[in-house]
């Protein structure tokens, strides 16, 4: 499929309805073949994908699902991407699903593993527990016990055995993927006014459902395209965005974010998916490639518990790279990770003399105005100051 703009229009409203309605469609084309899911942030997808089974991100149910079941098993002060989550498994719409993998990453993300399990028997729910001590040298074996856990699972469910090589190609395949992923942040980095917020986000969102194989070529006919393109840059501030990185935002509200003044120059949008900077090695033990690359090459995040470094000198370091001049925190109502760390974040920025503006989103967000008048005065007391 060439051109952007096609792209976009054929994926923003299945992304905006129900996402994984294209992994169930996808399914029913491929009959005998297994679909996992992978909730936010992160999952070592190549093990799944090794195993001949295709990983899918599981990242909410968007903006226009009725909460209508979950609510009864989870309190009301609980971020959106749970309880959706749960509705999509309680209305059969993740019956296409053979498996579902859940992490460590906050108490309802524990939570909403063991409640899946409860109440869908049917279904192989595992759980990583990723380290919280990454500075000792025995996390790397730890990891790859975990890893190798969940490789037994895997290969009973897709009834094949994981090879080292077959692990390898998956490597390869996700390495090709992020590479293509990263070159597109690239070109929205250096040139916003070629590339928006909505289309890069479609364009890796899309990644997160579609076979890596279909999501590699798509990009590459989309990245020589939008390299040609020559719009004329329009008068609006250049800010990093930082919180978004479990729950997604609406679409609608990423698209009124530039409306109001913004170019995102970076973004944390389904990090999970980016996890890797620089490619993952193929050479030696591939397992312990991924769990290398996973403590020691991976970008930082609020559900990652990496004691060695500050968080809050990433996103100055990311601020400082891409040249922006302030920064946008988005985080998701009520999600702990994200809100604790504004508060590291405020205090360095702060210090740093750097603007900022914190919203909260929710997935369940129909009215986008108070959002987008916020942002406008923001924009508004940058530009004319
Ligand atoms: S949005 Fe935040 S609180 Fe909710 S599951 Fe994700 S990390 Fe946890």
């Amino acid at each position: 499929m060439a051109n952007v703009d096609q792209v976009v229009s054929l994926y923003r409203e299945p992304l905006e309805n129900f996402p994984l309605e294209l992994a169930a469609d996808w399914k029913k084309r491929h009959p005998g073949k297994k679909v996992v899911g992978c909730y936010p942030v992160y999952s070592p997808v190549e093990l799944i994908h090794a195993a001949g089974m295709l990983p899918v991100g599981v990242i909410g149910g968007g903006n226009r699902l009725e909460i209508a079941n979950a609510d009864s098993r989870f309190q009301s002060f609980v971020c959106s991407i749970v309880k959706s989550t749960l509705e999509l498994g309680l209305t059969e719409r993740l019956k296409f699903l053979d498996g579902i993998v859940f992490h460590s990453i906050c108490d309802p993300a524990r939570n909403l593993g063991s409640v899946f399990k409860r109440n869908f028997p049917d279904l192989m729910v595992e759980y990583i527990h990723f380290p919280q001590n990454m500075a000792s040298p025995h996390t790397i074996d730890y990891l790859i016990a975990e890893y190798k856990r969940l490789n037994v699972s895997y290969e009973q469910l897709s009834g094949k055995k994981i090879t080292d090589d077959a692990l390898r190609e998956s490597i390869t395949l996700y390495n090709t993927q992020r590479r293509l992923v990263r070159e597109l942040y690239t070109i929205r980095r250096e040139t916003p006014h070629n590339l928006s917020t909505l289309e890069c986000y479609v364009l890796t969102r899309i990644g997160t459902i579609l076979p890596p194989e279909e999501h590699i070529s798509i990009l590459r006919e989309a990245i020589p395209e939008l390299r040609q393109r020559n719009e004329k840059p329009k008068d609006r501030i250049r800010v990093v965005l930082e919180g978004s990185f479990c729950e997604q935002p609406p679409i609608e509200l990423l698209e009124g974010l530039e409306a109001a003044g913004c170019y995102i120059l970076d973004d944390d949008f389904l990090i999970g998916w980016r996890w890797f900077p620089e490619d993952i090695s193929t050479d030696g033990d591939p397992l312990r490639n991924i769990a290398n690359a996973y403590l020691n090459h991976s970008e930082y995040s609020g559900v990652k518990h990496d004691t060695r470094e500050q968080k809050s000198n990433h996103l100055l370091d990311k601020f400082k790279n891409t040249g922006a001049t302030a920064v946008l925190i988005l985080a998701a109502k009520f999600c702990e990770p994200a809100l604790f760390d504004y508060a590291l974040y405020k205090r360095a920025l702060e210090k740093e003399g750097i603007p900022h503006l914190c919203l909260e989103f929710e997935e369940k967000m129909w009215i986008f105005d108070k959002a987008r008048t916020e942002v406008e005065t923001f924009v508004e007391s940058m530009l004319f100051d």
